[in-house]
């Protein structure tokens, strides 16, 4: 048995800094925790030059990242980004290394390479961090849930997101102005596409959707829609309906196949993901023997990231302390990912229509002709110019929803259609 693991850290950003702070300050509980010091040789930066925390000691820094990873038994990449992570991490696993990683972009390009890289080489792959920061949501899908069948996973992964869908609901703000707090704020990035568009979800997605359903789901695979598209006119109109407008993740099993989605929904008020405020991330599964399972909690920030770091670092010192590895990569199902236009949700079309009769019978019959079967209607007349319909419909595939949306927009009696949402959840 080893007395002592030698770990490299790549990139001491805000992730990595904490992540040496605890490997620090915490040396002795990690000792005693995983049977072996976790000793850390070196931390990997662009710039030597940079300001620091106090607790990284400058004696360890190094900008040849690709020689640190020569010498680590473990070694945990926070750099993010594709390249030059990807090239660093398979010559870790090369020279022997288990890797702990929190790069979901690395691993929903091309997490396979790394399974297999890992797999010939007997060492661990671990990536808890990866999907909603702090909240132990990897290790519950890909371990506690192995002997389950999940069925579907919604999941508000992107604090950002729901940071400023939150604020548009509670402050009354637009969309651009609730970006504007955000960044004030620091939950936003200077340059918030990849979060507001969907990406930073939608690579979260695959990762999820290839966890539950053992099958190959790669970011490209993800139908993706972001929130840029949405108004304050829409959120005021989710709480005036029973409903709160999220950015989710969406992952199921459907007939033929598996839905791997990410957009904007309306969420019940009495369903648990319509509660997570704020940054905050939550992943709800249900699976057939399980049922209904949620995880909540910090999606990101250095400290709380780090604790999930650190959870894998000493799952994988463990292992080279007494044997073993953690799971391999689970692919064997191999589903297939179905089109985005197979996607079945219920829905909530907004209408401006001419307020006389005979209007509600010619909307209906329109979506009758689709296959759209209505679940309810809500009429506000406005006293002076059209009428707002509110329509609820049962399930409906997506392409069943573009259809309706073109059918409705030639009706003469529809002024316009003023937004379609899909509702998730009920
Ligand atoms: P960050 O603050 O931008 O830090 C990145 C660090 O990597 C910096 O120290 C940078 O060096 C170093 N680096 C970048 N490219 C490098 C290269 N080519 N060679 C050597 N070092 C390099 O990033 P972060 O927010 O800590 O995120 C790190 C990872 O954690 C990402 O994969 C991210 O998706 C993931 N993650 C982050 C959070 C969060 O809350 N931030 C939450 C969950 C997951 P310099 O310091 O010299 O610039």
């Amino acid at each position: 048995m080893p007395d002592a693991l030698k770990v490299a850290v790549l990139g001491c950003g805000v992730v990595g800094t904490q992540v040496v702070r605890l490997l620090t300050e915490q040396a002795d509980d990690l000792t005693a925790r995983t049977g072996a010091r976790l000793e850390l040789v070196g931390v990997a930066v662009r710039s030597l030059d940079a300001e620091r925390d106090p607790v990284v000691d400058r004696a360890l820094l190094t900008t040849d990242a690709a020689e640190l990873v020569t010498r680590a038994d473990l070694v945990v990449e926070l750099m993010g980004g594709v390249e030059p992570a990807r090239t660093l991490l398979l010559s870790a696993i090369e020279h022997g290394a288990s890797v702990v990683t929190a790069n979901k972009a690395l691993l929903a390009a091309d997490g396979p390479t790394l399974y297999a890289a890992a797999d010939a080489a007997g060492v661990d792959l671990y990536f808890e961090a990866a999907v909603a920061g702090a909240v132990p949501v990897v290790r519950a899908v890909r371990e506690s849930l192995a002997g389950d069948t999940v069925r579907r996973v919604l999941g508000i992964v992107n604090g950002t997101t729901n940071f400023v869908l939150d604020t548009m609901a509670s402050d009354d703000l637009d969309l651009e102005r609730a970006v504007k707090d955000a960044q004030r704020l620091g939950y936003a990035e200077a340059d918030p596409t990849a979060d507001v568009e969907g990406f930073d979800a939608a690579a979260k997605a695959a990762i999820l959707a290839s966890l539950a359903f053992h099958t190959r789901v790669s970011l490209d695979d993800v139908a993706r829609e972001g929130i840029t598209g949405l108004t304050d006119e829409d959120v005021a109109w989710a709480a005036r309906t029973g409903h709160v407008l999220k950015l989710l993740a969406v992952a199921e099993r459907l007939d033929g196949g598996i839905s791997v989605r990410v957009h904007p929904a309306l969420v019940p008020l009495e369903h648990p993901l319509a509660g997570v405020r704020g940054a905050f991330n939550a992943v709800f599964v249900e699976a057939e023997a399980a049922g209904q399972l949620m995880f909540y909690g910090p999606g990101a920030g250095g400290v709380p990231t780090a604790s999930a770091v650190l959870g894998d670092l000493v799952s994988v010192a463990r292992h080279r302390v007494v044997g073993g590895r953690g799971p391999a990569e689970s692919f064997y199902a191999e589903l297939p990912v179905l089109p985005a236009h197979a996607a079945v949700s219920r829905f909530q079309v907004r209408l401006d229509v001419a307020d006389r009769p005979g209007v509600l019978a010619q909307v209906a019959a329109a979506l009758a002709n689709l296959g759209v079967s209505i679940e309810a209607v809500r009429q506000t007349p406005t006293g002076t110019g059209p009428a707002h319909l509110v329509i609820s419909t049962h399930a409906a595939t997506e392409a069943a929803r573009a259809a309706t949306v073109e059918a409705l927009a030639a009706l003469p009696v529809v002024d316009r259609v003023v937004s379609v949402l899909r509702v998730e959840g009920a």
